[in-house]
């Protein structure tokens, strides 16, 4: 964020301020001196001009004011006081207001103004020129006229005898407008304002142009480091000179291209991580040092089942749901990572593999958390199910080996000498080493199936055909001596018309006898097994009903994972293996079918086999 600057925090206005204070002063300084000088020097003149003037009449009126002390001396014809009066009346000074001439007796002998003729022969009242003429020295001070109320420069210059320079002969009193001389200053005093006022004008105008000069650059280099700031790299600063501003104007350009290309730089790196993220099998998530998200990838969304901005800015603990279990150093110190399950309660749990890792800077400064997931759920299923796949097999060859153990005990015990008992136990011992050796056989062959290796021998044939067989060869089955008086009945409802698809023939023979087996097993006595057939969305499907004992819900969903069964005591009964719904499942998804039951406790179930049939035109066949 970028200050306004008010207006006089601005450098323009800083030095605009700076340079008319400092004209300002110096022209104080300049005009105090000035004036002053000036002042002292032009009262000086006009005050030695006063003097000299006054010298000059004092010279003057000598002769007579010494006649007047020794009338004796007066020529023929001359009156002394007349004369001095004349003298006065003729001087011209200049500045010189009044002239007054008196006798040592403070009589008025003359005096320049006509007006005041009649007081000649007085005795003057004024206590200058009486002081004077007392104390034997002359005065000079500066008086306001009362009438003009005008300053006036008044000298009192006592005369004394050239012949008796001890005696006081009169004094001459001279005052002069020395006004005028002031008036001079003050005019003086404001040719130098209106002077100072233009010289401060004008210089402020050129302040303002010099420091504009400065600051113009500046601010434009000032808007482009703004710009930079928001991201805009384009357009250069002007560089106006090869001073330092200009230095920087083109260092700012530098700056700007190379701030540019670093971005650039880190953009594209950032869109490759983006995409390497994006593209990655595992999830990733990374954090602040404080564990707090920053990063996640859409694997990891899609894992954690979040939307992505919930995930930003959580704490990855909470969202694993491990916070009461690991704390970050923790989990940075297990190696092989931990198993974290996601999913609703009653739903299949995911399992992921999380596994942690630091982000440190150069400095081993921790600045982060790495979080890879890994999707297990498959692979710990598949564990899972080998494990429990030996505990079964294991399980399941004891039990058979357990009891042919305590047949042949038995026999070893004497039984065998029993005409009777022999002869079963060993029946016993056959028909539990057969059942042993159809269930390696159905292990293998799912072993086979498993690996790859059972290939199909896939052939054109006539379903409905197969299916009639089967169901033929069961018919016959039922009205064998051993399961006559169950009185099975097996009821046909196969398509009229031959029905080709390309399967393996034996290995579908193999699955429909499975199904009929556990149909015939699982049948009350007088049940009926509905047999059907119908054609649906490219599959041809067959049905086999039954009304046996039915099976729940609950248990339906297994009934093809390998070695389950409802009852466990009935099927081993029947000489059931667990694993021939199991095989016919991989079988009949070999052929890209489906397999699948439908069922009802108590009242019977139906199995459904879906073949993938595309019919054919009898054209097809025209080449044969
Ligand atoms: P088994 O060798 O035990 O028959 P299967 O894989 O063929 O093994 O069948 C698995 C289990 O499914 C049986 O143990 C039985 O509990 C149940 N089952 C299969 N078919 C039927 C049926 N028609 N009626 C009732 N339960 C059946």
């Amino acid at each position: 964020m970028i200050k306004k600057i008010r207006f006089y925090q601005t450098i323009n206005a800083k030095i605009v301020m700076v340079i008319v204070m400092v004209i300002v002063f110096a022209l104080q300084l300049i005009g105090a001196n000035f004036i002053t000088q000036t002042e002292r020097q032009l009262i000086s003149n006009f005050q030695e001009n006063q003097q000299l003037q006054t010298n000059f009449l004092e010279n003057s009126f000598i002769p007579y004011l010494e006649m007047l002390e020794k009338p004796e001396e007066i020529s023929e014809g001359i009156i002394p006081e007349d004369e001095i009066n004349q003298l006065i009346q003729d001087f011209s000074g200049t500045e010189i207001s009044n002239i007054t001439v008196i006798d040592d007796d403070f009589v008025i002998l003359g005096n320049s103004d006509g007006t005041l003729q009649s007081e000649l022969g007085q005795i003057l009242n004024d206590t200058d020129a009486r002081t004077a003429i007392l104390q034997g020295s002359s005065i000079s001070r500066q008086i306001i006229d009362p009438t003009t109320n005008t300053r006036r420069w008044k000298i009192v210059k006592t005369v004394y005898s050239p012949s008796d320079p001890q005696k006081i002969i009169g004094a001459i009193v001279v005052e002069s407008k020395i006004e005028a001389v002031y008036n001079q200053i003050t005019e003086i005093t404001w040719i130098f304002l209106r002077a100072s006022l233009i010289a401060i004008i004008l210089s402020s105008i050129l302040a303002n142009m010099v420091s504009k000069a400065l600051t113009d650059p500046i601010k434009e280099m000032q808007e482009k480091a703004k710009a930079i700031g928001e991201g805009d790299y384009s357009g250069e600063v002007k560089i106006y000179g090869t001073d330092e501003i200009g230095l920087l104007a083109e260092n700012i350009n530098e700056l700007s291209d190379e701030v540019e290309r670093g971005q650039r730089r880190i953009e594209s790196e950032r869109r490759r991580l983006d995409s390497v993220l994006a593209n990655m099998s595992e999830g990733i998530i990374a954090t602040n040092r404080h564990g707090v998200i920053d990063i996640v990838n859409n694997m990891a969304v899609k894992m954690l089942d979040h939307s992505k901005n919930n995930i930003i800015g959580e704490n990855i603990l909470s969202l694993l749901q491990i916070r009461q279990d690991y704390s970050l150093r923790t989990l940075v110190e297990k190696n092989e990572g931990i198993l974290v399950y996601f999913g609703e309660e009653d739903t299949e749990k995911t399992i992921l593999r999380a596994s942690f890792s630091l982000i440190q800077t150069e400095a081993g400064f921790v600045s982060g958390v790495v979080c890879v997931l890994r999707d297990v759920t498959e692979e710990e299923k598949i564990e899972k199910n080998r494990k429990q796949f030996v505990s079964n097999v294991s399980h399941e060859l004891r039990t058979p080996l357990t009891s042919m153990r305590s047949y042949i005990e038995a026999l070893i015990d004497g039984a065998w000498k029993d005409d009777e008992l022999a002869p079963r136990f060993l029946e016993v011992a056959q028909s539990e080493t057969d059942r042993m050796i159809r269930m390696i056989n159905d292990l293998l062959h799912l072993s086979r199936i498993d690996s790859g290796k059972s290939e199909l021998e896939k052939e054109l044939i006539d379903i409905t055909a197969l299916f009639a067989q089967v169901l033929n060869r069961f018919e016959m089955l039922i009205q064998s001596e051993e399961l006559r008086e169950k009185n099975y009945q097996i009821e046909k409802n196969l398509l009229a018309e031959a029905t080709f698809v390309d399967v393996d023939a034996d290995r579908i023979v193999q699955v429909l006898d499975n199904i009929m087996n556990n149909a015939v097993n699982y049948s009350p006595e007088g049940g009926t097994i509905t047999c059907g057939m119908k054609i649906k969305d490219g599959y041809v499907i067959m049905s086999i009903k039954d009304n046996g004992i039915g099976i729940p819900e609950e248990d339906l969903k297994h009934i093809f994972t390998r070695f389950y069964r409802v009852d466990h005591a009935r099927s081993r009964a029947m000489g059931g293996t667990g694993l021939g719904l199991a095989i016919s499942r991989e079988v009949i998804e070999q052929h890209e079918g489906k397999i699948w039951a439908e069922s009802k406790e108590r009242s019977g179930t139906t199995f459904y086999i879906a073949l993938p049939y595309i019919p054919y035109e009898e054209e097809d066949w025209g080449w044969v």
